[in-house]
């Protein structure tokens, strides 16, 4: 369906934001201007190397102590934990311009324009309550969908990719079932999800109970690319992760942890949780 010109106005918008942070970066007090001409200040880290998402020749620099928000590729804009999926995509699945792609709730920056401009089979969602699922919505060139009820038939896609949106969903197990199914036969699942809990169990923040959420902790918002409220975190995810996800829907599951400072991956909270639909698994 063709967009219309004022459905288009917030997509551009956010495009513009994000070219306008890149601009920023580069003029700012490490960005690329200063350093040609030899006065950029003093970061708290910076290093030259490859960016997994936008290639060699990339500068990686931090103003901040706290790298996963603030340890930017001063070309592309990404953070640590689109580098660190980007480069587990590629080991995993180095032929996934060529794979069906799926994401669920995608950001603009980073991973996931990269692989929309690369992969002709890539596909997005986002789910607007108040629209019909599985209807398009034009504004964000996606599809409305509930993570937790699909409307996609079994066996869809190749890859499914979601950047922090685990922690949101009331009910993940039910999530990670419905990801399974729509992963054909050795489909694999790439997710960033923060950890936060280091040294203890997962833990609930919030629980749904009908149309109520009842809250266990002090409600706590995340950053939400088509929601200026943000985003609720229902869940402290701990390092049981893979086994409570691989236990709901019969996935193998790890989790991979890169440090590579030459790739700019460095940072808090910087784990991706790989599940796959392993034949040998599944029947084993
Ligand atoms: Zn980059």
């Amino acid at each position: 369906m063709q967009a219309t010109l004022p459905r288009l106005v917030p997509t551009v918008r956010r495009w513009a934001g994000w070219k306008l942070q890149v601009a920023k970066a580069a003029i700012g007090p490490h960005g690329v201007v200063r350093r040609r001409l030899g006065v950029a200040e003093p970061a708290f880290l910076k290093v030259d190397g490859t960016c997994p998402i936008c290639g060699p020749g990339a500068h990686f620099v931090s103003e901040h102590s706290w790298l996963r928000d603030h340890f930017l590729c001063s070309r592309c804009g990404s953070i640590p934990r689109e580098r660190a999926l980007m480069a587990t995509i590629q080991s995993f699945r180095p032929n996934w311009h060529q794979l069906t792609i799926h994401e669920s709730s995608p950001g603009f920056r980073g991973v996931s324009p990269l692989l929309k401009r690369r992969a002709p089979g890539y596909s997005c969602s986002y789910f607007d309550e108040t629209k019909p699922l599985g209807a398009m919505l034009s504004d964000l060139d996606a599809r409305n969908e509930n993570i937790e009820a699909m409307t996609f038939p079994d066996r869809s896609f190749d890859i499914f990719i979601t950047q922090d949106v685990f922690e949101h969903l009331f009910d993940p197990e039910r999530a990670i079932r419905e990801i399974s199914r729509v992963l054909r036969l050795n489909g694999i699942l790439f997710m960033t999800v923060p950890l936060v809990n280091r040294a203890a169990p997962t833990s609930r923040r919030a629980e749904r109970h009908g149309g109520e959420i009842v809250y266990l902790k002090e409600a706590q918002y995340h950053g939400d690319p088509i929601s200026a409220k943000g985003a609720l975190v229902v869940t402290d995810w701990g390092f049981d992760i893979d086994e409570r996800l691989a236990t709901a829907s019969g996935m193998q599951a790890r989790i991979v942890e890169i440090d590579d400072l030459e790739r700019g991956i460095r940072a808090e909270l910087n784990e991706v949780v790989v599940m796959e639909n392993r034949s040998d698994w599944i029947t084993g």
